[in-house]
């Protein structure tokens, strides 16, 4: 009876979802004929939707649950803070103070890299919103230092940045560009480092990442490199497809911005709180950016938050020169959500998260991925902490993918959706980002539902 029940609350949640919620990145035809699947509640690494499945929810939300589902510290920091002050702006030379607690306790965590310090924090909502703060950062940064024709900033085809007007812009979605004239001027895109599919025949991957670096400058030639003024990249490429970058690819990129003084954004919004195994990935990587997009495992996604490190290089002439800066949002700096964070980043740091993702599971889940590369539909397997992607490929011995890339990758999620795991298709490729609390044992039973999906598409 329970059961049926339940089911019956399903019909009447799909329909008013299709009649009044339009959902992000969806087709409502689709959505409208299936239904949404309707997930109801959430514990440790396990969501439930309302028709009672278990599910192992191995991309954390959307790469941000770190800390997993049902922390009781989270919702009762929050809880507390609504109860004691539930807003208040910092604009008009007001402040809050969890938002100080928390922008002294980022500085603290971002390390300090080739004498560059991040002591100051801008804070948003959203990775988007920090990404057209970015913009509009790099861009005044230029104008005071006389420099107004600085304006270009270069990023990379399948780069995520954000779904606004800029974040789709500096995002390198050809799907995005395709819809509300995008993107934005001034903004330009160069290859990613994809060794799989952008390398050429015998090339080793130390070749192909300095190769791949290189159109970078040949891009930063070809403008002008007084009229550059930025450059963005995650560090290891997310919703892309987890493209993990060959380890020349970013010491020869800080090699050509620095010699063209052109500003790097590094865009951590999913790399960033141990999901490499690292507090911040420029550390793993060893990029000296000068400003760090974060949110999502900021908060562990119990509630918006989002912002920028800015790095002295930046920040020195914003404050020194600067005058008012005329950005900002309602939000920023947000009193619930700086508390929610703080506690996440305490409870992170009392569980050793980010040290148990580089020193244990996270080489646990790379030693269990290798072994996915005997299946003959893995082309590739690849992992970097707690961020992993399969490539499905027809013919192994030729390297020879899918006609149809997409439908391959459909196919697999079906069988994820019906085998209790959720795990992400970018085309051909199938992804995760487990949540950091994933213990070994949990890993093994993931590895073993993946094992069975990946059976079922053959
Ligand atoms: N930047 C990166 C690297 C992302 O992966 C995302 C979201 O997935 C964003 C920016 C945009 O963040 P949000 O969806 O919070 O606006």
């Amino acid at each position: 009876l329970v059961r049926r029940a339940e089911q019956q609350d399903t019909k009447a949640i799909q329909a008013l979802d299709s009649a009044h919620y339009l959902h992000p990145f969806t087709d409502h035809g689709d959505l409208a004929t299936r239904g949404a699947r309707v997930i109801t509640r959430a514990d440790n690494i396990y969501i439930w939707d309302s028709e009672g499945a278990k599910i192992l929810d191995a991309m954390s939300g959307l790469w941000c649950v770190n800390a997993g589902y049902g922390r009781k510290e989270l919702a009762d920091a929050g809880y507390q803070q609504t109860m004691t002050l539930p807003f208040y702006n910092s604009f008009f030379q007001t402040t809050n103070v969890p938002a100080v607690q928390l922008a002294t306790k980022l500085a603290q965590l971002a390390p300090e890299v080739r004498g560059r310090k991040f002591e100051h924090v801008f804070f948003s909502s959203s990775g988007s919103e920090s990404n057209d703060t970015n913009v509009r950062m790099v861009r005044r940064y230029w104008d005071l230092l006389g420099q107004p024709q600085r304006k270009v900033i270069i990023s990379r085809q399948n780069a995520y940045h954000g779904s606004t007007m800029a974040g789709a812009s500096l995002g390198g979605m050809s799907g995005m560009h395709a819809q509300g004239d995008l993107p934005i001027p001034d903004i330009v895109h160069i290859g990613q480092p994809h060794f799989f599919e952008n390398a050429q025949p015998g090339e080793s991957q130390a070749d192909f990442g300095l190769r791949a670096a290189r159109w970078l400058e040949e891009k930063i030639l070809s403008i002008g490199a007084d009229k550059v003024a930025a450059f963005i990249a995650e560090p290891v490429q997310g919703a892309g497809g987890v493209i993990i970058p060959p380890a020349t690819y970013w010491p020869e990129i800080q090699r050509i911005v620095d010699k063209h003084g052109i500003l790097l954004i590094s865009d951590e919004v999913i790399c960033a709180f141990g999901r490499l195994g690292h507090w911040f990935a420029y550390e793993k990587f060893g990029i000296r950016p000068d400003l760090v997009t974060f949110a999502k495992g900021v908060t562990s996604g119990y509630i918006p938050l989002g912002g920028v490190m800015v790095g002295d290089r930046v920040a020195k002439v914003l404050i020194e020169k600067g005058g008012e800066f005329n950005h900002g949002y309602t939000y920023s700096g947000h009193p619930v959500a700086c508390a929610v964070a703080l506690a996440n980043l305490e409870l992170m740091e009392r569980e050793k998260l980010v040290e148990r993702v580089r020193d244990d599971t996270g080489p646990y889940l790379a030693e269990r991925f290798e072994e996915l590369r005997g299946h003959p539909l893995v082309g590739a397997a690849e992992t970097c902490g707690f961020v992993a992607g399969l490539v499905l490929v027809k013919n192994k011995a030729k390297r020879q993918v899918f006609d149809e890339s997409l439908a391959v990758g459909m196919r697999c999620r079906a069988h994820c959706f019906r085998n209790g795991l959720i795990m992400r298709a970018v085309g051909d490729r199938m992804i995760i980002a487990p949540p950091l609390v994933m213990t070994r044992e949990q890993i093994d039973e993931m590895m073993d539902l993946i094992q069975r999906c990946l059976d079922a598409t053959l």
